[in-house]
């Protein structure tokens, strides 16, 4: 939580500078260095954001705390819903009750590659959703992206190759003083 985050949410919610201060801001979920927060604003509204990247179009401003809450939850369990919560990352609030009643809106994604997709996501309501798809719409396709990790493991793999070639010693198994088969 740095004071650079809180310059950007009141660049985002059309604040002065200098109107936030730390006690507006409500860590929701912690991912090792990075918080997730809502922030309280002079005027009942309510930002969400994090602090991974400080970017005023990563501030997402809603009416109530509840809907922050609700959008930052549900990000939080699309990347983590699998994940045991540990002393450096987890879920830090109390999870919105009424989040029960989500359902799932059908929306098309237009991520920063240019491409579309469907995505099928939970949320209270269909503004919700197409909130929670304008935050996803900073990230790849998916296609786009396993197109990055097969390139980024091809290069490992020359790297590999390329270190073999050089060091063939390094590929040697720790002696273990028995005999090989
Ligand atoms: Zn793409």
């Amino acid at each position: 939580m740095t004071m650079s985050l809180l310059a950007c949410i009141e660049t985002a919610a059309g604040l002065p500078p200098g109107t936030l201060t730390r006690a507006d801001v409500e860590t929701v979920a912690q991912e090792g260095d990075i918080d997730w927060v809502v922030v309280r604003l002079p005027d009942g509204r309510w930002a969400a954001t994090d602090d991974a990247e400080v970017a005023v179009d990563r501030v997402a401003i809603f009416g109530t705390r509840v809907e922050a809450l609700d959008f930052r939850w549900v990000g939080w369990r699309a990347v983590h819903r699998d994940d045991p919560p540990t002393a450096r990352t987890g879920w830090r609030a109390e999870p919105p009750a009424h989040l029960r009643n989500t359902r799932e809106w059908e929306v098309t994604i237009t991520f920063r590659c240019g491409h579309t997709e469907p995505e099928r996501i939970q949320a209270v309501s269909e503004a919700m959703a197409q909130t929670i798809a304008a935050e996803r719409a900073h990230g790849l396709c998916s296609r786009c992206l396993a197109a990055r990790q097969a390139a980024m493991d091809a290069w490992a793999e020359q790297n590999a190759a390329g270190m073999r070639r050089l060091a063939p010693w390094l590929e040697e198994p720790p002696h273990d003083g028995r005999a090989k088969p």
